[in-house]
């Protein structure tokens, strides 16, 4: 990718965070002990999301989502709803994408499915782990054990990706 300056934060945490700011700066938390070719192994790894992350921030400093953008995540996010849908047993009505900021998704007991559009900027395993969360809702609607194991099946490491999302959902408010 050229060469982009990563701005590594050590800090008490236990994983690695990889995140680019409203700024364009590519941030990576890391713990302390971490080795620094680990981190520079896992930046490599994620240079497309980075790519694209760094093409949509730096577009301005208070990212408005274009129409195209829209289409396109709404797209994405029905065939992969569908997708998932289909292996899980499950079907959904309609499925919608609003540019929320208080949560990532949200399924209706009438069976609709709803987005946040903010997911344009997450990691692609990240979006299928809402769409995974939100259709197994179709089925459990709390978040029970069995609602957790019905996500565990067809999205493994959901805990991680939800922990993930906690870490850096608040840097894709922009
Ligand atoms: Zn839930």
């Amino acid at each position: 990718m050229g060469h982009v300056p990563i701005k590594l934060i050590y800090s008490k945490r236990r994983t690695i965070a990889l995140m680019v700011n409203r700024r364009g700066e590519v941030i990576v938390r890391a713990p302390r002990r971490a080795p620094l070719k680990f981190i520079e192994d896992l930046v490599e790894k994620r240079r497309d999301w980075i790519q694209q992350a760094l093409a949509r921030v730096t577009m301005g400093p208070i990212r408005q989502f274009s129409v195209r953008e829209k289409l396109e995540f709404k797209l994405l996010a029905q065939e992969r709803a569908e997708y998932f849908a289909s292996l899980m047993g499950v079907e959904f009505k309609k499925l919608t994408v609003r540019n929320t900021v208080s949560r990532w998704g949200s399924c209706s007991r009438a069976g609709n499915i709803s987005f946040s559009l903010r997911l344009i900027l997450a990691p692609p395993e990240i979006l299928d782990y809402v769409i995974v969360h939100e259709l197994a809702h179709l089925k459990h609607h709390n978040h029970s054990n069995s609602f957790w194991a019905m996500v565990e099946t067809y999205c493994p490491k959901a805990k991680q990706k939800r922990k993930w999302l906690r870490d850096n959902g608040e840097k894709f408010v922009l």
